[in-house]
């Protein structure tokens, strides 16, 4: 089953017992959703496999592509790569409400349907590294733009620079050296 546009909501009662694939591809559209995302475009591709038995429902999220973001080091917009896979349960209960588990998630009996644009949301900016720079070329070399690079360190002090010891008093090594 291919969902496409911003359809993220899953009738789930629909549903017979069994194993379902759902596949989104995400792009610019999908991000916009989220005013308050840190990323504004990606091309990520979402497979999707759905589990609904008596007990509840599963999905496995299988999360690759790209986001758009800031390198870390040359500040230019490129394509980060990313990659993850995550496990959302869902169980019924009308008295329960917190599994104190991001991964379990309780529903009423009487809903019908989960949206999971907000789950895919999250287990997207959660496959995105803590440090991103631009990937190496096949020298190992960065492919950062080397003119902001050079720009950016002229412009800031090196953190060599800034973790340099104080030099020492070359008196006092003058005196070790006669000790
Ligand atoms: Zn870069």
């Amino acid at each position: 089953m291919s969902k496409k546009g911003l359809d993220y909501i899953i009738e789930y009662k629909a549903f017979e017992q069994g194993t379902y694939e759902i596949d989104y591809q995400l792009d610019k559209n999908f991000f916009e959703l989220f005013p308050e995302s840190e990323f504004k475009d990606g091309d990520v591709s979402v497979k999707v496999i759905m589990q609904v038995s008596i007990a509840g429902l599963s999905f496995d999220f299988d999360i690759s592509g790209s986001v758009k973001t800031e390198c870390d080091r040359c500040l230019e917009i490129f394509d980060q790569g990313i990659e993850g896979f995550y496990n959302l349960t869902v169980k019924f209960s009308d008295t329960q409400t917190d599994s104190g588990d991001d991964d379990i998630i309780f529903l009423p009996t009487e809903e019908t349907e989960i949206d999971l644009k907000h789950h895919i949301y999250e287990y997207v900016v959660l496959s995105v590294p803590p440090r991103r720079v631009h990937p190496e070329d096949e020298d190992g070399n960065l492919t950062c733009n080397p003119e902001m690079v050079k720009a950016l360190e002229e412009f800031q002090p090196t953190e060599q620079e800034e973790e340099t010891e104080p030099q020492t008093d070359p008196r006092w090594d003058k005196l070790k050296g006669l000790l």
